[in-house]
């Protein structure tokens, strides 16, 4: 069978396992171990000599398993199925999100460095730039959605350290608002200030919208990030994250991750796994649900603006269309929404919901509903918020996979209160 002409969905039960290898079981089992025995101590030194770069792996050969901080069947199965979403040659999973992408801007930030990064950012990575890597003197400059290209490239030249410019890391859609990024633009600024002896790093952190829905290596990322807590898990009981991107940069980020010792357990990649062979019906069921959520937002009296993907093709204006073409294949199952009023309103709204649960997270197959101007955003500052419309009336939903009526059904009793 040739494995690459198959869709991803196809291959979320069987790629990379070999039940012969474990008693014939048609499931991975849990390789609940911390190390692994070597046949004979050649052997033990082959594969030392592998993981730690001392010699060209034969043709056909594969690291074998040493221990587990370094690798176990359930993370190196989950990781090349992962690389499959995103057509990539190499994955590392993590134990969070936050670990996945803290590891990445370590390893390819230096003191003195500068960072430009898209705002808003996930609040935690926000925290991790603005205060963690402001303390190793690693500069960061932010720009927004609206920023144009030549915008952007004066932005880098004020702070007068263009020739240390090594990393750019953007969300987008950006959480709360759905706004969108292009990222062949920032492929682009990445190319044209990328030296060979500084390359420019490329990350694009795709937590809300993959791994089925943009795949920003095609668009000329170098790395794509996830919080696998969110979709890829997608029932919200388990945290970790992935990283994806060239064997090259890949061997870096795993040489990191070795030493920091952040990679999840074996009992998380088993989770995972298993997560992965619903992940495409999960998110179709919770992007077919989100659509008529927003249709009923968007005619109810009691609401006055609607942030969703789906929206743009008919109110979005030329660019915001032109990168919604380019780089997605769903309008997503994340919205937000203006309500009529203000905090109380909000408030109402969210102490009235009843089936949809009012919690941060997002991508599971349970509905939420938060606000982010005074939750998942309150560490940002006021001012920036404002530009980029998290204000007291905004509410953010997670869609999940219940039936649209029943969530529709809820979400009309909840403004009904107001
Ligand atoms: C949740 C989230 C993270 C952090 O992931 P954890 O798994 O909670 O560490 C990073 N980026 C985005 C966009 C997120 O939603």
């Amino acid at each position: 069978m040739d494995y690459s002409q198959m869709k991803p969905e196809s291959l979320m039960m069987s790629y990379g396992y070999k039940p012969s290898l474990s008693e014939g079981a048609i499931k991975c089992p849990i390789f609940q171990t911390s190390t692994f025995v070597f046949n004979t101590a050649m052997e033990g030194k082959r594969f030392f000599e592998l993981a730690y770069g001392l010699r060209e792996k034969d043709a056909g050969e594969e690291l074998g398993l040493i221990y587990s901080r370094l690798n176990n069947p359930d993370l190196e199965i989950l990781e090349n199925r992962l690389c499959l979403w995103d057509k990539a040659e190499d994955c590392a999973v993590f134990e969070s999100g936050m670990s996945a992408i803290s590891t990445a801007m370590m390893e390819f930030m230096a003191p003195g460095d500068l960072l430009l990064y898209s705002r808003p950012v996930y609040g935690g990575t926000d925290h991790f730039i603005n205060h963690f890597l402001k303390k190793l003197n690693i500069e960061a400059v932010g720009f927004y959605a609206t920023d144009s290209k030549e915008e952007i490239m004066a932005k880098i030249n004020a702070t007068g350290k263009v020739d240390r410019l090594t990393m750019i890391h953007i969300e987008t859609p950006a959480n709360p608002t759905n706004a969108l990024i292009d990222i062949e633009m920032c492929a682009e600024i990445k190319k044209e200030l990328s030296t060979d002896e500084k390359p420019v790093i490329l990350s694009v952190d795709n937590t809300y919208m993959g791994p089925v829905w943009q795949h920003p290596l095609k668009h000329g990322a170098d790395l794509v990030l996830y919080s696998a807590t969110k979709y890829i898990g997608g029932h919200s009981d388990v945290i970790a994250g992935a990283c994806l991107g060239s064997k090259e940069l890949m061997a870096r980020v795993k040489g990191l991750r070795t030493f920091l010792g952040n990679m999840a357990g074996p009992w998380t990649g088993w989770l995972l796994m298993r997560s992965l062979e619903t992940l495409k019906i999960r998110m179709d069921q919770a992007a077919h649900n989100a659509s008529h959520v927003a249709e009923f937002l968007r005619n109810h009296p009691k609401v006055e603006k609607v942030y969703y993907l789906g929206l743009i093709p008919s109110q979005g204006n030329e660019r915001e269309k032109e990168i919604y073409r380019n780089q997605y294949s769903s309008s997503g199952a994340m919205i937000s929404f203006d309500i009529k009023g203000g905090e109380a309103e909000a408030f109402k709204f969210l102490d009235s919901l009843k089936l949809i649960k009012l919690a941060v997270s997002l991508g599971g197959t349970e509905s939420l509903a938060e606000h982010p101007q005074t939750m998942t955003h309150a560490d940002v500052p006021m001012e920036d918020k404002k530009v980029m419309h998290i204000t007291e009336k905004l509410i953010r939903l997670s869609v999940g996979v219940e039936h649209h009526a029943d969530l529709i059904a809820d979400i009309s009793q909840a403004l009904e209160t107001i």
